[in-house]
């Protein structure tokens, strides 16, 4: 905007020219006129000048003074508008970065959980827990984008991830399929223990406990044995002894459990006593299997370990990402990266008002 003083200076310039003009105007007009007609019309000539010298003059100076000072209180009005819009949409962004966005990346977490029996079979992967259940009733959680108290609020940061980083967020999306995956693995693994048990437990005459009635001491019970092998096979557990290895196996049968319910309470003893109780066959035949069902499981759970292992490390990747921008906007004063339905508007007014 043009300052006062050099609106002043070229009003005032206006003024004189203006000024100036007419009274060369008059003074030919009046030279011309007063060679054919009557000398009465230089005195009104004069009149005219000495009225345009002694009225227009000061009246011309004092608007060219006064317009410039009324512009610069109309200019200073609209500049104060826009400095408050100005801070009104950076504050509006601040909001939106520093309690929409943050708080839910800070929060999004990608932990993985060991293996876990109490209250049932719990396998998790980035916070991501498969559940067993018998007869192929396990249940699989999904990969999911943390919770929101308004749902707009994660299509906000989903927009923002997507379009600012989005090889990071590509990576996520990935995760999810591979943790359905994994997960899908494990559980079919559970259902294939069960099966081989179940048949293996039939063709040696061993009936599983069906739940109805006092649980009798001598039961064969399907959820507790693929649970011990499962947990029992897991390779973080190391190379020490595992229940099912019974070396050597023993000529006479032995009784794991007491009579009185005293001794070992692991489910594959109780199968193994219930076992023992038949016939020595009985008790060969069920101990070779779970002797190389544990060793499947084991090579299996190995598999799975190292899978998972990939999926936690691109889970951490993801998760740095995360860190990274919420470092950058609080340590660097670096913005959110770009843009959602939400802050789009507000940036390019902003824009609109030179700002960034
Ligand atoms: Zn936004």
């Amino acid at each position: 905007m043009m300052a006062v003083s050099q609106l002043r200076y070229w009003f005032t310039v206006s003024v004189v020219i203006f000024i100036l003009t007419m009274l060369l105007a008059l003074a030919y007009y009046g030279y011309n006129y007063n060679s054919y007609t009557a000398p009465t019309s230089n005195l009104l000539d004069l009149r005219l000048a000495i009225t345009l010298i002694v009225v227009e003059v000061p009246l011309g100076l004092g608007i060219a003074w006064l317009v410039p000072i009324l512009f610069e209180r109309r200019g200073k009005v609209i500049e104060k508008r826009m400095t408050d819009r100005y801070d009104e949409l950076k504050g509006y962004l601040k909001k939106h970065s520093e309690e929409d966005i943050l708080p839910v990346l800070k929060r999004w977490t990608v932990d993985s959980a060991p293996s876990t029996i109490f209250g049932g079979l719990r396998y998790t992967v980035l916070s991501v827990s498969a559940y067993y259940a018998p007869k192929r009733q396990s249940s699989i959680g999904k990969l999911t984008e943390p919770n929101t108290s308004n749902p707009n609020i994660l299509a906000d940061i989903t927009e923002h991830l997507s379009k600012g980083v989005p090889g990071d967020w590509r990576k996520w999306n990935g995760l999810k399929i591979e943790v359905a995956s994994h997960l899908g693995k494990v559980v079919d693994e559970w259902n294939r223990i069960e099966d081989a048990t179940r048949t293996e437990c039939q063709e040696l005459g061993l009936v599983e406990w069906d739940g109805t009635g006092q649980e009798p001491l001598e039961r064969c019970t399907m959820t507790r044995i693929v649970e011990t092998l499962w947990v029992d096979s897991d390779p973080s557990r190391g190379s020490g002894k595992h229940v099912w290895d019974i070396d050597p196996i023993p000529k006479e049968p032995r009784l794991w459990v007491k009579p009185d319910g005293s001794g070992s309470r692991e489910d594959v003893h109780r199968l193994l006593d219930l076992a023992a109780s038949r016939n020595a066959e009985t008790l060969k035949g069920l101990m070779r299997f779970l002797n190389s069902e544990g060793i499947e499981v084991r090579t299996t759970r190995e598999n799975l370990a190292i899978e998972s292992t990939a999926i936690e490390k691109e889970g951490q990747e993801f998760r740095t990402s995360l860190v990274a921008v919420a470092d950058a906007y609080e340590r660097l004063h670096v913005p959110v990266p770009a843009s959602c339905s939400t802050c789009g508007r507000w940036l390019v007014e902003l824009k609109s008002l030179g700002g960034a």
